[in-house]
């Protein structure tokens, strides 16, 4: 039995009535929230008693969606530039080169990011396997890191000689990979509370893979009762390529291989219409949101406003670290309030009277990076801090210039520059404390990821 208690800081619980308590803490028992209140109410002894006072103590924020391994490619100069396919085709010969090594390597480093910008639980989608990696390496990754993980199994099948995107060297056998998939889920796959390792099946995207392997993993997965992911509907060009391939848009296409469902989130969702927002809503298909990804990729932006007023699950995800060109998960909270702005802008919410027009709010903001999160990934155990909920949040110290003449201590940590955090928990163990990474050794990790990357590069 071990207690941890974190005293006299302004604790935002993103409970069901989003309770804020100045001069609060949290008693936390064995990797989970027992008690959260006024300081004064809670037991004053635990094995590790920590003063926050002048810090902001939030739940810890879920990625629901990256690729860890493109921390290895960021800003390469032909990339730089480039749309959504042309940026894809200049990088898969490079991912190509990959071997198990550089996996587990660009897996911690993108976790030792998230960590100290304030994520807990980060979902991944690594839909690449060359030269022998397994989704085995980010998972050994992220148990070094400590931090949870939804590890996607993801695959692409429909190589470019049989009309899709990536080159045939990089897309795999239909049958190995629901082998994979079913192997993974049974190794790894945890459905308790408290989980730090979640399998998803993850087949790439419309243009990567055929029909008949998304029906046969959602078969799968429904089987186990793991969750699914895949890209959808991020670009016009992808609208163009279902109508072509499939006589469907994107979201018709979903149906027709029965990817509809509670079990089911896409990534971006940027080009769908009224009437798609509605299939969303009446079949519970959460939406991660990657509004970075989507500014740097010129994808467009994201109708976030009309998916919450439709009721649809929306969490947030910094995408992968090529095009992104980081995983600063505090970051995308403030670029999804931003984002959501010049939308509303663009559409006169901000000259509207109506209370279901008005402006993304921080704390809205900080809700889909959440609570949102962990409705999309399938999670009723993480997402806020009440009692029974897992031990995972993060603080940070206001004490610092960028915040000063901050008159909201919520809102100062979206609307200030984003910082990196000062402690970040999960499951009740630090995994960032007094601003530094416990679980990993950073001027080494940063040393052994460059060496990699320069490797990839290079050919
Ligand atoms: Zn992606």
């Amino acid at each position: 039995m071990t207690t941890l208690l974190i005293k006299n800081a302004y604790i935002v619980t993103m409970d069901d009535h989003q309770r804020e308590i100045p001069g609060g803490g949290l008693f936390i028992r064995d990797g989970f929230v027992e008690q959260v209140g006024q300081a004064a109410s809670l037991p004053q002894d635990a094995d590790e008693v920590l003063d926050l006072e002048g810090f902001v103590v939030l739940p810890g924020l879920v990625n629901t969606h990256h690729h860890f391994y493109q921390t290895l490619t960021r800003a390469v100069p032909a990339a730089q530039d480039a749309n959504l396919f042309n940026w894809l085709t200049t990088l898969y010969p490079i991912w190509a080169r990959m071997n198990p090594e550089d996996i587990f390597t660009s897996a911690q480093t993108a976790l030792a990011e998230l960590a100290l910008s304030g994520c807990t639980t980060a979902s991944d989608h690594l839909y690449l396997f060359p030269n022998g990696s397994r989704l085995d390496d980010e998972i050994a990754a992220a148990r070094e890191i400590g931090l949870r993980i939804q590890a996607s199994r993801g695959s692409m099948s429909l190589g470019q000689s049989q009309g899709g995107l990536p080159p045939d060297s990089v897309v795999d056998s239909e049958d190995s990979i629901l082998r994979d998939s079913q192997r993974l889920i049974q190794q790894y796959h945890d459905p308790r509370p408290g989980a730090f390792v979640q399998i998803v099946l993850a087949p790439c995207s419309p243009f990567s893979v055929t029909s008949d392997l998304m029906k046969q993993s959602a078969q799968l997965a429904r089987e186990y009762g793991v969750h699914l992911h895949t890209h959808l509907a991020e670009t016009e060009d992808e609208e163009q390529f279902c109508l072509q391939r499939f006589g469907h848009r994107p979201v018709g296409y979903m149906q027709a291989v029965d990817w509809v469902g509670d079990d089911v989130w896409f990534a971006h969702a940027v080009w769908v219409n009224t009437e798609e927002i509605q299939v969303f809503a009446e079949h519970k298909c959460g939406v991660a949101h990657c509004p970075t990804s989507n500014m740097r990729l010129a994808s467009g932006i994201a109708p976030v406003k009309e998916y919450r007023l439709a009721g649809v699950n929306v969490g947030l995800g910094v995408d992968g670290s090529a095009s992104n060109d980081g995983s600063h998960l505090l970051a995308e909270v403030r670029n999804a309030m931003l984002v959501a702005r010049v939308k509303e802008g663009l559409t006169g919410y901000s000259l509207s009277n109506d209370p279901n027009r008005r402006l993304m709010t921080a704390r809205e903001a900080l809700y889909l990076g959440t609570r949102g999160g962990a409705a999309v990934v399938g999670r009723t155990d993480i997402g806020s801090l009440e009692p029974r909920k897992c031990a995972d949040f993060f603080a940070v110290d206001l004490n610092r210039l960028g915040f000063t003449g901050m008159h909201d201590p919520v809102s100062a940590i979206v609307f200030g520059q984003p910082v990196n955090v000062d402690y970040t928990v999960v499951g009740g163990k630090f995994i960032v404390k007094e601003g530094q990474l416990c679980t990993v050794d950073e001027r080494k990790l940063i040393e052994k990821h460059n060496r990699a990357a320069k490797r990839l590069l290079e050919g």
